[in-house]
């Protein structure tokens, strides 16, 4: 049987490109229902972004390349939330110079990197609310003096 999520994870996020849509947690579920037929189901990241109305295009572009007929369900609820992102991504996301998101960290009120991406400081400051995107907010480093993107829990 084709492994339907191992082709998935060509399609990278549409924000962060180091990062796939079945990593970040996008792909909610992908099943197979006859020989070439799929049934995926996702939730967006960010309603507010632009760039998730391609995702269901790309999907079905690309399992279509793979000879299948993919029927693509966007589900909202529950809301897709930082604690999907997988261990792997964050590793990725801290590499690429973007403070992941902390596990399980209360949303309303630890909604700040816990470290620099790049030397650890946990020495940081807020230069904007938002980022490169929405999902984002802009920090320096108070040690390195690099500034960097956190992709703020939600
Ligand atoms: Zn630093």
């Amino acid at each position: 049987m084709t492994n339907l999520l191992n082709i998935l994870s060509q399609i990278p996020d549409p924000e962060i490109p180091v990062i796939n849509i079945v990593e970040i947690g996008i792909v909610r579920k992908a099943e197979q229902i006859s020989e070439n037929e799929a049934k995926i189901t996702i939730t967006p990241t960010y309603s507010a972004c632009p760039a998730m109305f391609n995702i269901e295009e790309d999907i079905i572009k690309l399992l279509k390349e793979n000879g299948f007929s993919a029927k693509v369900i966007t589900q909202i609820s529950p809301a897709w939330t930082t604690d999907w992102i997988a261990d792997e991504a964050r590793e990725k996301l801290r590499k690429y110079g973007i403070a992941p998101p902390e596990k399980g960290a209360d949303k309303n009120h630890l909604n700040i990197p816990k470290k620099c991406p790049r030397c650890g400081s946990e020495n940081t400051k807020q230069i904007s609310r938002f980022g490169s995107t929405l999902c984002k907010a802009s920090y320096q480093c108070n040690d390195c003096l690099e500034p960097f993107d956190y992709f703020k829990c939600h």
